[in-house]
C-alpha cells in the first residue's frame, strides 16, 4: 500500500501513484451504465434479449451448480412465470445481467427443472472457491435484492414504497409523500493495528474455533472514519492509536457493508477486554503469525475477507 500523494503544477504526480487493491466481492467486471436505468425502453429490450442472463436469488442464497460450485444464470424464458421486478446490475461487454428474486416460491429449483443439478448456497460459505469476478456479481446481486426485501415501505409515512430505476431507487407512492429512497451501503472501518513487530488481534466467542482476527465497527453519525478507528479499537481493547492511514476496502453486502480498511500504530500497550465486544485479544509477534498454520488453537479470518488481507499486508512489510 502507499500513501496518495497530490499534483504538482504540472499535472504530474510527486510519487509512484498508490497501488490498487482488489478485494474479494470487488471489480464484478461490469459497466453499471447508471444512465441507463431511467430509460424503460431500454430496459425492456435487454430484459427479453436471449444474451441477457439473471442472477437468481432465494431468500438471500445464490443459485450454483453445487458440484463444482460455480454460478448457474438464467435465461428470460425460465425466469419469466416467476414475475417480480428484476434488477439491473449492468452490462458484461454486451450483455445485460439482471438481478431476480424467487423467494416468494417455496420451491423454485422445482419449477425450474433444475433440482438434479443446481441448488441455492450462502455465498458466504462458497465465495472463495468462485472465480472473482463470480463472487462479486453474485454479491452485487445478493446486497441489492436484501435491500429491496428490506425497504418495501416507505420510512418516511409508512405508504407503500414503488420500484423505480430498475431496481436501483424505491419511491413513496403517497401523493403528499414521494419520497425517493436509495440502495443503502452502511460503512464500517476495519484495522490492522500494530506496534512494529506485533499486531493487535481480537476474538468474538461466537466466531470459528480458534479464529482471530482485526477489530472492526461501524462508523456513526459525524464521525470521520479516522475518528471511528481509534474510538472503535479504545472501546474494545483501551489501545490507544496513531498514524491511522487507509489501506483499501471491500463491499461485505451480507447483508449491507462496505469495510473500510486501514493499518494503525498502537500508541500504548496495555489492552483491557471489553467483553461485551470481545472474547479476548491479544498481541501476535510477525513470527508467529509467519510461521503458523490454521488449527484450532489459532486460525486467521477466511481469505477472501479484508481482515485476511490487512493481516497479510502487514506480514510481508
Ligand atoms: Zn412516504
Amino acid at each position: 500500500m502507499a500513501r496518495a500523494s497530490l499534483p504538482n503544477k504540472r499535472g504530474s504526480c510527486q510519487s509512484p501513484p498508490p497501488m490498487r487493491v482488489v478485494n474479494y466481492y470487488a471489480d464484478a467486471g461490469l459497466d453499471r451504465v447508471g444512465h441507463r436505468r431511467k430509460d424503460p425502453a431500454w430496459i425492456a429490450d435487454q430484459l427479453v434479449n436471449p444474451a441477457t442472463r439473471f442472477v437468481a436469488c432465494w431468500r438471500n442464497q445464490n443459485l450454483v451448480v453445487a458440484s463444482e460450485p460455480r454460478p448457474l444464470l438464467l435465461e428470460f424464458r425460465q425466469i419469466e412465470a416467476f414475475g417480480g421486478e428484476p434488477v439491473l446490475l449492468g452490462m458484461r461487454g454486451e450483455h445485460a445481467i439482471f438481478a431476480v428474486d424467487l423467494s416468494s416460491h417455496e420451491a423454485p429449483l422445482k419449477v425450474l427443472g433444475l433440482e438434479d443439478h443446481a441448488e441455492f448456497m450462502d455465498l458466504r460459505r462458497i465465495g472463495p472457491l468462485l472465480a472473482r469476478d463470480e463472487g462479486s456479481i453474485l454479491a452485487y446481486a445478493r446486497g441489492m435484492l436484501w435491500w429491496h426485501q428490506r425497504h418495501r415501505f416507505c420510512g418516511v409515512c409508512g405508504a407503500p414504497a414503488a420500484n423505480s430505476d430498475s431496481g436501483h431507487l424505491r419511491v413513496c407512492t403517497n401523493p403528499d409523500c414521494r419520497t425517493q429512497h436509495f440502495p443503502r451501503t452502511d460503512p464500517a472501518v476495519i484495522m490492522l493495528v500494530h506496534d512494529g513487530e506485533r499486531c493487535l488481534l481480537g476474538r468474538q466467542a461466537a466466531w470459528p474455533q480458534g479464529m482471530h482476527s482485526t477489530l472492526a465497527g461501524f462508523v456513526e453519525p459525524g464521525e470521520s472514519l479516522e475518528e471511528a478507528v481509534a474510538r472503535e479499537v479504545k472501546e474494545e481493547t483501551a489501545i490507544e492509536v496513531e498514524d491511522i492511514i487507509y489501506h483499501s476496502s471491500q463491499p461485505w453486502p451480507f447483508p449491507s457493508s462496505i469495510m473500510l480498511g486501514f493499518h494503525a500504530r498502537a500508541a500504548t500497550t496495555e489492552i483491557r477486554v471489553d467483553p461485551t465486544e470481545l472474547e479476548s485479544a491479544r498481541w501476535f509477534d510477525r513470527g508467529f503469525l509467519l510461521a503458523h498454520e490454521d488449527d484450532d488453537e489459532f486460525r486467521l479470518p477466511r481469505r477472501d475477507s479484508i481482515a485476511r488481507r490487512l493481516i497479510e499486508d502487514w506480514l510481508q512489510r
